[in-house]
């Protein structure tokens, strides 16, 4: 029998443990603890990280782990690098769940930069009505920039306010939907949005709202990861389970 470790944080990570429940595979999905109340899973979960690539590959060994799955998100580059690490220190078989990235279609106006600080560089100027889609851990990197007004959508009240005089939070999860985000940006007048090329569906809706309205994207790119074997959906990660 199969004995599958889910890492996990993302839409994908949870479809994947419902698929594997559905299909009788005994899983664990583990997060980082980021979130502070993370949805109900039908799988047993683990919290919190597992001490570097050494701690990981220990849990694999010591749990008798048969399939290591990383489905964490494109931006997460520390423990992906560390599970491809840990899996060969185990010898556990490896498979990342990805998702493709984004790519501009016909009436997107993006303007790519590499990484955060490059993000940060770009907002050099007068006022604008920024949505900053990034989540809680790199907004003290704005605080360069304290012209602008920023809107703020995060999964978590934050537990000190973020370092930007003029913003305004918005507590919310994903899925998220255009016509939702679309009367969003109208209510805030939002003049550029700031996003990471994550991919997938779930977060896609500022870019189908950014496109219909004709708002500008800065869109950072995502960070190197190591080569590793990868497939880009949930039936793949079934098949390559029960070969
Ligand atoms: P990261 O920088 O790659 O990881 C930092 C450390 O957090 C890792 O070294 C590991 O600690 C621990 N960790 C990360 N994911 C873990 C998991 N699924 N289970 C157990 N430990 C984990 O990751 P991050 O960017 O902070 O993201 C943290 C989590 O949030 C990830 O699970 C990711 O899927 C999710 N997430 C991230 C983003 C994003 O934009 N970065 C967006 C949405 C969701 P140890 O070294 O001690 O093992």
């Amino acid at each position: 029998m199969p004995n599958i470790l889910v890492l996990g944080g993302t839409i994908e990570a949870t479809r994947l443990v419902a698929a594997l429940a559905a299909a009788g595979l005994p899983a664990t999905l583990s997060y980082a603890g980021r979130v502070e109340r993370p949805k109900p899973q039908p799988v047993p979960v683990r919290i919190g990280g597992f001490g570097g690539a050494q701690g990981l590959a220990a849990y694999l060994r010591d749990n008798k782990i048969t399939h290591l799955v990383d489905a964490t998100h494109p931006f997460a580059a520390t423990i992906s690098a560390n599970a491809v690490q840990a899996a060969e220190h185990a010898g556990t078989p490896f498979l990342a769940l990805t998702r493709p990235p984004w790519t501009a279609r016909e009436g997107d106006q993006w303007t790519r930069v590499p990484d955060i600080p490059a993000a940060v560089a770009a907002l050099d100027g007068p006022r604008k009505n920024i949505m900053l889609a990034l989540g809680r851990m790199h907004l003290a990197a704005f605080g360069h920039h304290p012209q602008h007004r920023y809107l703020l959508r995060l999964v978590d009240p934050p537990q000190t306010p973020p370092p930007l005089p003029d913003h305004h939070i918005i507590i919310d999860r994903g899925p998220f939907d255009a016509d939702a985000d679309a009367a969003l940006m109208q209510a805030h007048d939002i003049t550029l949005i700031v996003a990471k090329n994550a991919g997938g569906t779930g977060a896609q809706a500022k870019l189908v709202a950014a496109r219909r309205l004709g708002i500008p994207v800065l869109m950072i790119d995502r960070p190197p990861l190591p080569d590793r074997a990868q497939v880009h959906d949930i039936a793949a990660v079934l098949d390559w389970i029960t070969a």
